[in-house]
């Protein structure tokens, strides 16, 4: 590892996953960690199972059942995935702010969220790469940044303004030169302090570099990352982006659209599916995001931007992204300053002119303000609008300001409203009467400004706890909920394969099962594939039973790489596996098959004594009309499996190739 590497780990100032992040990987770093205990750390953190069990169902394609517990998340995707996961989740939980004032927080989370929903979405389109493990690539490759920043947090504020505009290898030795170090070459060593996969490293230290073109392709992480990046940033551009840039995204959208393969129509729908993810996702982070430009029309973003005029050494203001509530995109809010922060108040009084002072201190105090003439227009108001304090004038033509006070206590929406009111000189000894009907604070007029702020003050801090605790409250229902939810799912047995992380026997009937009731229903093809290893035995024999273990691991590993989302491949004995292929006719699963035999027998294995890939004979069936249950599909698969060992091993046999006196029955 890296010298200046280390002396930052020394430092203790790294970013660095929270508590239950670190127990994972301090798990998967001894050798014998099982599934069930990386299971039960997931769990002990309730945020970071939601969050896992909502990635793990993106990740994987529609067709496919919800996924709903730990347990069922590692037998889809994988226990290192499942890991890389809870790693990255709890790592963004641990860094949502920091030290260095000049580094917008906000900022490198949103645009890194972007990145990881672009990557993921991306590695599904094209099937390159694991999409959940892309998701992970995506939201830590600038994590270096983020480490400079918290480790040299007044160096990298001064070095801020001096990064403006520059290529991405001026940045880098700009880096070197302060730091010692790039943030590629940090976010490296992280990724691989952490146990992530190799791959990642190569990744995150080439792809700022690539430079898009009209020959850019998406073949490769690195490409899948770059393409990611690109929309990454141009979903955070804003009003601060410059007409040249707008233009430059315009130009590598395009390039990025060939390189996808996909008509227009269907890449921008692609575009708009990454944009409702990362809005989605940004709500379940609390990370913020906002509307992005429109992607179809970036040159009318240059335009517009050029109308506008730039100051180019004018820094961009913090925090503009806004965190949304609602998941639907919404105007972001004018900025109040003062000690008022937006707070929403109605001001109800019959004299206009009283009206008017009121809401002048108001809004300059920072606070929100709507205003009505009398009761029954300040009812109109609450329900149309829900403000969080009113402050009433007692007398009133028509309804009274007690009378107003009554009647909003007696609706759900009027219950929580802070209520002020404001009485008359001689009305002291009937302020009584005000409480009883429900008032939580009292003015006196003629209002004195000072006062009159101090108290609603006041109100204010009541409101804030009042929903802060609202919030707790909620969180805490949602926790209890999913670790009921949880704790009885999980006792069921576990169904994964303590050996190679792939889902076991008892899975793979229980879920053949399940696709051939489905399929009975929708009439779909279904195919599956049985595979032996071949010559396993003399593994064992040759090179002891380790040998053998570490065989079957590299071998699973491999085929898992080989395959697609669509098909679910479980280790159904020793050296045994099952791909159950999902709507996919005879003809699609010869193709999966020869893919898989392709890739096992060129794939080296070393270990100890043993130095050569392995080969598998492979046998596959189709359900046909008459097939009265799933036995007989294994079956078949399982007779083709002997028709490829008979015929000399390393190969694919159908069951139609079966001879009809070969065919066991029975
Ligand atoms: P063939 O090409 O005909 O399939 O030959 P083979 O040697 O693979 O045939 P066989 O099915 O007889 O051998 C399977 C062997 O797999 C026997 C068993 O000892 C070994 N085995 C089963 N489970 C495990 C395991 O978990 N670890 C190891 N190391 N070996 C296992
Ligand atoms: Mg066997
Ligand atoms: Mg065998």
């Amino acid at each position: 590892m890296n010298d200046t590497f280390e002396q930052f780990r020394l430092s203790g100032k790294l970013p660095s996953p929270s508590g239950v992040g670190m127990r994972i990987l301090k798990l998967t770093q001894s050798d014998d960690f099982s599934t069930e205990e990386i299971g039960q750390a997931i769990m002990a953190d309730s945020a970071l199972t939601g969050r896992l069990l909502k990635l793990a169902n993106s990740a994987q394609s529609g067709s496919v059942r919800q996924i709903t517990t730990v347990a069922e998340a590692t037998t889809r995707l994988g226990i290192s995935t499942v890991r890389n996961l809870a790693l990255g989740l709890s790592l963004i939980s641990e860094n949502r702010a920091g030290t260095c004032d000049a580094f917008d927080y906000d900022r490198y989370w949103a645009t890194s969220l972007a990145r990881a929903v672009a990557a993921q979405v991306l590695s599904t389109q094209t099937r390159v790469g694991v999409p959940a493990e892309m998701y992970i690539l995506g939201l830590l490759s600038e994590v270096g940044i983020l480490a400079l920043a918290s480790v040299y947090p007044e160096r990298f504020s001064e070095h801020i303004p001096d990064v403006k505009g520059r290529t991405p290898q001026e940045i880098a030795a700009l880096e070197r030169k302060l730091f010692e170090i790039d943030h590629h070459n940090v976010a490296a060593c992280m990724l691989e302090e952490w146990g992530l996969p190799e791959a990642f490293q190569g990744a995150v230290k080439k792809y700022e570099y690539l430079e898009l073109g009209p020959r850019s392709e998406l073949g490769s992480q690195v490409e899948i990352l770059r393409a990611a990046d690109l929309i990454a940033e141009l979903l955070v551009a804003d009003e601060f982006t410059t007409p040249a840039r707008w233009r430059a995204f315009d130009r590598e959208l395009r390039w990025l659209m060939q390189a996808s393969e996909l008509e227009e129509e269907a890449f921008f729908a692609l575009c708009r599916s990454i944009v409702g993810e990362w809005r989605e996702w940004g709500q379940v982070l609390h990370i913020p995001t906002q509307k992005p430009a429109d992607l179809e029309n970036l040159e009318d973003e240059a335009v517009k931007a050029e109308r506008r005029g730039l100051d180019e050494n004018a820094p961009r203001p913090r925090h503009k992204l806004e965190e949304d509530p609602t998941g639907s995109a919404k105007v972001v809010e004018p900025e109040f300053e003062g000690d008022g922060g937006g707070t929403h108040i109605l001001i109800v009084d019959d004299d206009p002119l009283s009206l008017k002072v009121l809401e002048r201190h108001l809004v300059r105090a920072g606070y929100r303000v709507s205003t009505a003439k009398d009761g029954n227009e300040a009812l109109e108001v609450v329900l149309r609008s829900a403000p969080q304090m009113v402050i009433a004038d007692w007398m009133m033509p028509g309804m009274n300001g007690i009378d107003l006070c009554a009647s909003l206590r007696r609706i759900e929406s009027g219950r929580k409203i802070y209520f002020l009111l404001v009485t008359g000189e001689n009305e002291d000894e009937n302020v009584v009467r005000a409480f009883d009907a429900g008032v939580d604070d009292y003015l006196h007029k003629p209002l004195n400004p000072k006062i009159l702020l101090a108290r609603v003050k006041g109100g204010k801090r009541i409101i804030d706890l009042q929903r802060q605790v609202e919030k707790d409250q909620q969180v805490q229902r949602r926790h209890v909920a999913e670790l009921q939810l949880l704790t009885r799912k999980l006792r069921t047995a576990a169904l994964t394969d303590a050996l190679t992380g792939l889902p076991n026997r008892r899975y793979a009937m229980r879920r053949l099962s399940q696709v051939w009731e489905s399929t009975q229903r929708t009439g779909n093809p279904l195919s599956i594939i049985m595979i032996d290893i071949d010559h396993f035995k003399s593994v064992n024999d040759e090179h002891g039973h380790d040998a053998g273990d570490v065989v079957l691991k590299e071998t699973a590993k491999a085929m898992r790489e080989a395959m697609r989302e669509e098909e679910d491949i479980c280790r159904i004995g020793g050296e045994e596996f099952l791909i159950i292929c999902i709507n996919t006719d005879i003809d699609g699963a010869r193709v999966a098959a020869e893919r898989i035999r392709k890739r096992i027998e060129t794939n080296l294995i070393k270990w100890g004594s043993f130095h050569r890939p392995v080969t598998l004979s492979l046998g596959i069936s189709q359900k046909v009309d008459g097939m009265e249950s799933y036995d007989e599909l294994l079956k078949e698969s399982d007779q083709a499996v002997y028709l490829a060992k008979a015929s000399g091993r390393n190969r694919v046999c159908s069951s139609a190739e079966v001879p009809t006196d070969k065919r066991r029955t029975g």
